[in-house]
This record gives C-alpha cells, sequence and structure tokens, in this order.
C-alpha cells in the first residue's frame, strides 16, 4: 500500500444562511492511488454543517492550499529520459492533448514544473510505474 500524501487547511467563510462565521477545512490528498478533495464546514452561529467532496481540485480550494502549504515540484532524476514515455503518461494523466503535454515535459524536465505536493507525488507514481524516476519535491 503506497503512503496517502495529504495536505490540509483551515479557513473562515461566512454562513449563506446566518452570515455568522464558518469554520472550514479543506482537505486534499493522493490516497489508495487517487486524488481527491473534501471540505466540510461548520456554522459558528445556526450550527449548520456542509460537507462536499469530489476528484476534481476546486480553483479556490487549490489556491488555498498553494497559499498555506507553497507548491510542490515534479522532478525527472534520470536525465536521459525517455522524452515520449514521459509524454504518454503526463498526457494520460493529465488527460491533456499532445502539444500541451509536450509543453509540460519541457517544464517537468526543466525542473519548473509546479502544482500541490498530491498533484506533483500522483505524476511522479505515475511516471515511475511508467519506468521514468521522477519525485515530487518542494521547492
Ligand atoms: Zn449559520
Amino acid at each position: 500500500m503506497e503512503e496517502p500524501v495529504v495536505e490540509s487547511v483551515r479557513y473562515h467563510a461566512p454562513c449563506k444562511d446566518c452570515g455568522a462565521r464558518l469554520e472550514c477545512w479543506g482537505v486534499h490528498g493522493l490516497i489508495g492511488g487517487s486524488l481527491r478533495w473534501d471540505v466540510e464546514s461548520v456554522c459558528s452561529g445556526c450550527g449548520q454543517t456542509t460537507a462536499d467532496c469530489g476528484q476534481e481540485l476546486p480553483t479556490w480550494l487549490r489556491e488555498r492550499l498553494l497559499a498555506d502549504h507553497g507548491s510542490g515540484t515534479l522532478q525527472v532524476t534520470d536525465p536521459s529520459v525517455e522524452r515520449v514515455t514521459a509524454m504518454r503518461v503526463l498526457r494520460a494523466a493529465l488527460g491533456v492533448g499532445l502539444t500541451e503535454a509536450k509543453t509540460v515535459v519541457g517544464r517537468v524536465l526543466a525542473g519548473a514544473y509546479m502544482g500541490t505536493l498530491p498533484e506533483m507525488e500522483y505524476l511522479a507514481r505515475k511516471l515511475c510505474g511508467a519506468g521514468v524516476d521522477a519525485v515530487a519535491a518542494r521547492p
């Protein structure tokens, strides 16, 4: 079983129902081989609780996580990497087209590809699974 990589963030927002302060807790992680996120909140005024979750990380939550934890980078440690293999893996993992995958590989090889640590870990594991030595790291 692979180690989960999880990041979480605590924040506040106004309650939609009563305007009091919502205590919110957002979690994003690589769990059981796939990326997922969830958010829970409890209102300090009316006691309303909400929960939401999914796989595609919402932009606002991603930005909060990046602001709190900083970004991770994806590093390919083998300089003689097969670009074609890396491109195929990243294309499938990210669901992007050929042109974009080519750009991503260029940025990965330059050490300039960044995202949340769980996202980078997800891609690193996919690359390792295809025989490309890659690691997710904090810059
Ligand atoms: Zn409320």
